[in-house]
């Protein structure tokens, strides 16, 4: 059992805060993936786990043990980052054993356990090969065959496909989930590339600034974002966000219609670009540009003076200076608190 706490867990470097007291708990087994921009601290917040850097404050456990003030060989976890380092030098084989052979493990036992990560990994052949010669995908899988080796009960990982190019990823992406599954670890994944997140998550910590704003799984992270900033972020465009103005207990004015929407002092509207279809009434879209992207038609348009998009059927084109009009469904709509930027 390796159930990961992260008991408020805080970092300055200087005065600088790249954590602010963080909570997590990471179930037995869980794929957990920390999704952020560049700088936002997950890189830190990993590395903390790992025994790679220490906390200002709070407290790691790890299987119910606090490990905070242990070294990295001593927490029970493995790791492949972004530069993974395997050793050219080394055949593949030995590779994968190096960190069998520092914890004297016996012959047979590492031929065993490099043998079948390797197969696990789709290796097998290349055992005898210098990982010099190897391509980077094939470096990559003898990265991760040499962490699953350590049978850890906790696997951290860094961006470890950022290395390879976008059709290897998409098919390392798929290998990875299958064969993490399999092993049974709890995962904990870090990288910027949403759709990687979405893919491979059981749930998303989705980080800003120092701080997890939402940790749910990569359904209810897109339908249901828990602040603005997570509908922001995730989505490729990104939700679409419209000024409201009260009009009545629980209505709203948005674009000149009218909305049902939550009893509060403020709201802003937010709507999924995919979330639209044109008809003969509802909020007025003028067209600005429009790019037939193949399986649909994303259109960049203006209501009310702000910036609005639609993913609309590929059959539908469009002209610049065309007014569209959109009454989404009410169960896609959304509202946030424009004062805390989170889900009313
Ligand atoms: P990236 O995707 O670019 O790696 P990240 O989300 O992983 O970003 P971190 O590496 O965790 O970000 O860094 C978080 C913040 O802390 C950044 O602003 C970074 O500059 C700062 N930081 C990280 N390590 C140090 C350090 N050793 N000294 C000072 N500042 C640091």
């Amino acid at each position: 059992m390796a159930v990961i706490e992260i008991k408020q867990v805080a970092k300055t470097f200087g005065s600088f805060t790249a954590l602010h007291s963080v909570d997590l708990t990471i179930a037995d087994q869980e794929f957990m993936v920390l999704l952020g921009a560049s700088g936002c601290g997950k890189t830190t917040l990993l590395r903390i786990i790992a025994g790679l850097e220490t906390p200002t404050t709070g407290e790691v456990w790890i299987g119910g043990r606090r490990v905070d003030h242990l070294p990295p060989r001593e927490r029970g976890i493995a790791m492949v980052f972004q530069n993974y380092a395997v050793f050219p030098h080394l055949t593949v084989f030995e590779n994968i054993a190096f960190g069998l052979r520092m914890k004297k493990m016996d012959q047979a036992e590492v031929t065993r356990r490099v043998t079948r990560t390797a197969e696990l990994m789709h290796i097998e052949q290349l055992l005898k090969r210098y990982s010099g010669e190897l391509s980077g995908g094939q470096r990559q899988r003898v990265a991760v065959a040499r962490a699953l080796a350590m049978e850890p009960d906790v696997i951290l990982m860094d961006e470890p496909l950022s290395n390879l190019d976008a059709l290897l990823r998409l098919e390392m992406r798929a290998e990875l989930k299958g064969v993490l599954a399999e092993s049974k670890t709890t995962t904990i994944y870090v990288t910027h590339d949403q759709v990687e997140a979405m893919s491979l998550a059981d749930r998303i910590s989705v980080m800003n600034g120092g701080r997890i704003v939402q940790a749910a799984n990569p359904v209810e992270v897109y339908r249901n974002p828990a602040a603005r900033f997570v509908g922001s972020f995730i989505g490729n465009p990104p939700m679409n966000f419209l000024a409201a103005t009260p009009a009545g207990p629980g209505k709203w004015q948005v674009a000149g219609q009218m909305f049902d929407g939550p009893v509060a002092a403020a709201a802003e509207f937010a709507i999924r670009p995919e979330d639209l279809h044109p008809g003969d009434t509802g909020l007025p879209a003028e067209v600005r540009v429009v790019e037939p992207l193949g399986p649909h038609t994303l259109i960049t348009a203006s209501v009310a003076g702000q910036p609005f998009r639609a993913i609309l059927d590929s059959t539908l084109l469009p002209a610049p200076g065309d007014l569209l009009h959109f009454a989404p469904a009410p169960d896609r709509i959304r509202w946030f608190d424009p004062a805390t930027q989170t889900a009313l």
